[in-house]
Parts: structure tokens; C-alpha cells; sequence
């Protein structure tokens, strides 16, 4: 069962360059403590939208919108998702967008084929994603991110990183700098400001942020230490 339980007919600032139709896929493998999406964790039946309305419904609107953006929770979860992308593509034409926390690189190896986008949340060195709930040990996690990192530096597929700058999870330069291994040469990576409103832990809610000048500050250390210049601040979490 694929559980898509929300759907944005339009949006302008999903998928670069195009206005897009989003869908939300409920479940995620993660519980990070400053998620804004945390009403996707449990999938509500009553929520289910029909597989079979899908593709109709991206045909009626497909004179509006230039693509489709599967975002979550976490998309990559279910296999079906693939079939439904295969579908978009053979009956629309659409150009399609991934949105994923990168854990699951054997969908991801599927996917790549079929999309024009992805974009990564990457959100901490692997040994720090138990504080996020991941249920895989760090040495799992190190491997899982990099053999994502590796199957879209090779692709075709145009690509951002983002990283969610929740101090207590990023909380030095050095953890940043080791960050930057996970993340392909060819993506743009935006370190994005946390935003503790909406946040799922309480613990986030009352988190501070870095400030944008911080974050400024951060990107041009990273700039120079990493001598890559694709990385950027993003003022909102996206
Ligand atoms: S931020 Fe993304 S990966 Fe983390 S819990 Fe929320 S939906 Fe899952």
C-alpha cells in the first residue's frame, strides 16, 4: 500500500523552475525532534487518497503544472511508489521530483531513472542519528548515506542537499565539516534555518536558532575549508 495522504495542487517554490503538484506520503523511518511533518508519522486510513484517482487527477491539471513533487514523511518506505512514478511518466509526461531523508538508497537506485530532481535531507554525522530515532546503528547509517551520495553523483539527476540547523544535532564546525563527505560534489547544499514553531519535540520548541548571520558564516568557513562553492543559506526550512 502506497499512503498518500495529502495533496498541494499548486505549488511555485517545491521544484525548481516548475510549478508543481505535491504529494505527502504518510510514515517516515525517522522521529526527528524539529520535524514540522510529524502529523504524517501514523498513516490515518480516514486520510488515504485513492491510487486510482492519482493519475486522472494529474492528467485533468497536467495543462497547469509542469511537474510532480512526492514529498513526506518518507517517501522512499514504499516500492509502490516506483509503479506510480513509472505511470506519471508514461501517461503525463510530467517531470518529476523526490523528496527523501536518504536512508533507503535501493529505491533510491529505482527512482533515479525516473526523476528529474532530488533533494536530500541530510541531517547530522551518522553517529548522531539515534538522537533522531533512526532504528539503524551509525556504522548502518554511514554506509546507507554514502552509497546514496555515490548513486546520484553518478546520475543524471539534478540535486540539492539540505541540512536543518538544529543546534543540538549540528553543534560544531568540526560535525559540519565532516558532513560535507556525505554530500555529492555536484549538489547544491543549503544549510536551512530551524525554525522551532510547529517543531515535534517539545525540546525544539523551545530550542534556539543559529542566526543568519551564523549560518553565513558557517557557509563561507565551509566554503573555503571544502573548496566547493555550492553551498549555501536557506533563511526557512523548505
Ligand atoms: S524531518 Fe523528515 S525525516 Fe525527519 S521525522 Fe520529519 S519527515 Fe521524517
Amino acid at each position: 500500500m502506497l499512503p498518500i495522504t495529502g495533496y498541494l495542487p499548486t505549488s511555485l517554490v517545491d521544484f525548481p523552475g516548475k510549478i508543481a503538484s505535491i504529494y505527502f506520503v504518510a510514515g517516515c523511518n525517522l522521529r526527528c525532534p524539529f520535524c514540522h511533518n510529524s502529523s504524517l508519522f501514523e498513516i490515518k486510513k480516514e486520510s488515504l487518497i485513492s491510487r486510482e484517482t492519482i493519475i486522472p487527477e494529474i492528467k485533468r491539471r497536467s495543462k497547469f503544472i509542469d511537474g510532480i513533487v512526492f514529498s513526506g514523511g518518507e517517501p522512499s518506505l514504499y516500492d509502490d511508489l516506483i509503479d506510480l512514478m513509472k505511470e506519471i511518466r508514461n501517461e503525463t509526461g510530467l517531470a518529476i521530483k523526490l523528496d527523501s531523508n536518504g536512508l533507503r538508497p535501493e529505491f533510491i537506485k529505482k527512482a533515479l531513472p525516473l526523476i528529474s530532481y532530488i533533494a536530500i535531507d541530510i541531517k547530522t554525522t551518522p553517529d548522531k542519528y539515534a538522537e533522531l530515532g533512526s532504528p539503524y546503528p551509525a556504522a548502518e547509517v554511514e554506509r546507507l548515506m554514502k552509497t546514496t551520495a555515490e548513486l546520484i553523483e553518478k546520475s543524471e539527476v539534478a540535486a540539492e542537499y539540505r541540512t536543518t540547523m538544529y543546534p543540538p544535532i549540528v553543534e560544531s564546525h568540526e560535525r559540519l565539516y565532516h558532513l560535507a563527505e556525505f554530500v555529492p560534489a555536484k549538489a547544491n547544499w543549503f544549510l536551512q534555518r530551524f525554525v522551532s514553531d510547529h517543531a515535534y519535540l517539545p525540546a525544539a520548541q523551545a530550542s534556539t536558532s543559529y542566526s543568519i548571520e551564523q549560518l553565513e558564516r558557517m557557509v563561507t568557513e565551509l566554503r573555503n575549508e571544502t573548496h566547493r562553492d555550492k553551498i549555501f543559506v536557506r533563511a526557512y526550512i523548505h
